[in-house]
């Protein structure tokens, strides 16, 4: 029997003003006289339902011989096509894709550039998932867009590199896991391990592109030898750069990073090696992180991801693992592969750490649950997520600190969470089977040899706080708790802990555009809510004070702990007035401090910490 034959879709990028890509599909042998077609209601990696087809503006079918075929629609995102000769020709089905949301998951296209995911665009043919695909990406046909290029991790098949042309895909899964960007973008090429990798930037920047590949190729092959195999033969980061936005999405052989302008390395840069600066170390994580799932998440897969589909919600526990675990590796290659060092390190950890501890949400939600819920809770925040709910990246990345810090622990540095990754890759990554709900935790207690179940027990399905400060002394790091200095305190790293008295604080937070003090976030159980202040309402005035975004810090700097204060503030158009007791600011920033031998730590310790940072690389 020959191979079946491919289906073949053909994308032009054809009114960009528009913003409608233009998509024809041919079923060869259609072999039924009726044919269902469907698109994703939810892309994989950002668990939200977002029903891509409402953004279809018009589909029809015709078969050769019989002519238009009759399209009915049976629900928000599936057509069946009736009518066919089922011994016929080719059924082309054209359609029509509004492009306008500039993220990195979804599709995008005006005169600029054209960005799509195939869950955008690609429908899918019931019954023909298995089936090999062609893809035909076309240019836009308005002459003063001819020099457009092209970039995409899909394998090409007849395209030159960077060009418009032929291209193929092993099957519908493979076929919407590459996005594709289409426009005037900046290259930049390396090499890990032999394995061609690129990053195409598009969006007007002026980055130092040598800077960017001396910092991603170490942090690239920091992983691929953490994990002991590259298991891909071409790497591709598509990165959208904006005055502001952030984002990334993870896929087996790219990703799609939306960052803002200034998180690149300015150029000019490349002949001082100076550590990034903030901006662009977040951008260096980023980047990272989704490195890091081309094996964890993209390879080692929870089995709920293999085997249900993309038509609804599907509930796993583990997200804490695919996204904490990551998020706790992001930061670690960092220093891995010697772009940060390891100040700059324990900095991302402290602020990891206030990050989840500023919220009493942490103990409302365990982290199996927040993974759980991720889609209708995590993906759908509002004013009170930070009472009601935890991140299962913040505090799922803490969970794999205190695993990881644990595992050194007890087996005196025989094992690591190394290991346990190395095991998942090996069997569930290689063989593509999916982790079990409760898989990652069996894994770890066997590759260890320990009884972790207290450990797994208190941080997935409990709320209560790690207790970190144990585990970081077993590498020499110690850890404390002070009130936050002000609003745009952190938490981070110092050579020796100083006194901060407490300031007047209420509990609230404020939207954070507005001029207007408008309250974003009231916190559980804090002197605001306690008076009856709400999110929403608009303060106006301090103890008779006019009060907005930028003064009111200051004005509440003022009060005294313990002495009531009068607040005006709107609700809706309604005055009203609060009487607000402040409290001494809660003591929830994390500050680290870096022992040697003189202040404290033991050479236990010290070694311990330095086969902790040290780079897989050999
Ligand atoms: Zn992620």
């Amino acid at each position: 029997m020959s191979d079946p034959a491919p289906l073949s879709y053909r994308v032009t990028p054809l009114r960009p003003e528009a913003h409608l890509f233009a998509v024809e599909l041919l079923i060869p042998e259609p072999a039924a006289a009726s044919l269902t077609l469907a698109l994703p209601a939810w892309i994989p990696g950002s668990y939200m339902i977002r029903d891509f087809a409402r953004n279809i503006v018009s589909l029809a079918a015709e078969q050769a011989a019989a002519g238009p075929l009759s399209v009915t629609k049976l629900d928000k995102q599936t057509w069946r096509l009736d009518g066919i000769d089922s011994d016929g020709a080719v059924v082309t089905v054209r359609w029509e894709v509004y492009a306008w949301e500039l993220t990195v998951r979804s599709a995008h296209l005006d005169r600029t550039h054209g960005y799509f995911n195939g869950t955008s665009l690609f429908l899918r043919v019931a019954g023909r998932e298995d089936r090999p695909c062609r893809v035909e990406l076309l240019p836009p046909p308005d002459p003063d867009l001819a020099d457009w290029r092209l970039a995409t991790s899909l394998r090409r098949d007849g395209a030159e590199p960077w060009g418009f042309g032929t291209y193929r895909a092993d099957d519908y899964e493979d076929l919407i896991d590459h996005p594709v960007e289409m426009g005037r973008f900046a290259l930049v090429e390396y090499e890990v391990q032999g394995v061609p990798h690129a990053m195409a930037l598009t969006g007007r920047q002026h980055a130092d592109l040598d800077r960017l590949s001396a910092d991603l190729a170490p942090i690239c092959a920091e992983h691929a030898a953490m994990f002991g195999e590259l298991p891909i033969d071409r790497y591709l980061f598509l990165t959208m750069t904006v005055g502001s936005g952030y984002g990334g999405l993870e896929h087996r052989f790219s990703s799609s990073l939306l960052c803002s302008r200034k998180e690149l390395p300015a150029s000019g840069s490349k002949d001082v090696p100076a550590p990034p600066d903030k901006d662009y170390r977040r951008f260096l994580g980023l980047c990272s992180h989704e490195y890091f799932h081309l094996w964890n998440v993209k390879r080692i897969r929870p089995r709920v991801f293999v085997e249900n589909g993309l038509d609804r919600e599907v509930h796993t526990r583990l997200l804490w693992a695919f996204e904490g675990i990551t998020s706790y590796y992001d930061d670690l290659a960092l220093v891995r592969s010697g772009r940060i060092d390891a100040k700059g390190c324990l900095e991302l950890l402290a602020e990891t750490i206030t990050r989840v501890y500023r919220n009493p949400g942490r103990l409302a939600q365990t982290l199996a649950e927040s993974s759980f819920d991720a889609w209708t809770k995590f993906y759908k925040q509002d004013e009170n997520a930070p009472n009601a709910i935890v991140s299962y990246y913040a505090k799922g990345a803490l969970a794999a600190l205190a695993l990881d810090l644990t595992i050194r622990r007890d087996t005196e540095g025989r094992c690591s969470l190394d290991d346990v990754m190395r095991a998942l890759w090996q069997r569930h990554g290689r063989t593509g089977e999916g982790v079990e709900e409760r898989g990652v935790e069996a894994v770890a207690a066997e590759v260890t040899g320990l009884d972790l179940d207290g450990f797994f027990d208190h941080a997935l399905d409990a709320t209560e706080d790690l207790d970190l400060v144990p585990l970081f002394a077993t590498v020499g790091v110690d850890m404390r708790w002070r009130p936050a200095s002000g609003a745009t305190d952190n938490g981070g790293v110092v050579d020796s802990f100083g006194d901060v008295e407490p300031r007047p604080d209420i509990g609230i937070r404020l939207q954070s555009d507005a001029r207007d003090a408008m309250l974003a976030v009231v916190l559980d159980r804090r002197p605001a809510q306690r008076a009856g202040l709400a999110p929403g309402d608009q303060i106006i005035a301090v103890d008779g004070i006019k009060a907005d975004a930028a003064g009111l810090e200051a004005l509440l700097g003022r009060t005294i702990i313990g002495e009531p204060v009068i607040i005006h503030a709107f609700r809706r158009d309604e005055l009203m007035t609060f009487d607000v007791i402040p409290e001494p600011a809660p003591a929830d920033t994390c500050e680290l401090r870096l022992l040697d031998a003189a202040s404290g730590a033991d050479d236990a310790a010290l070694a311990r910490r330095s086969a902790w940072l040290a780079s897989s690389v050999r």
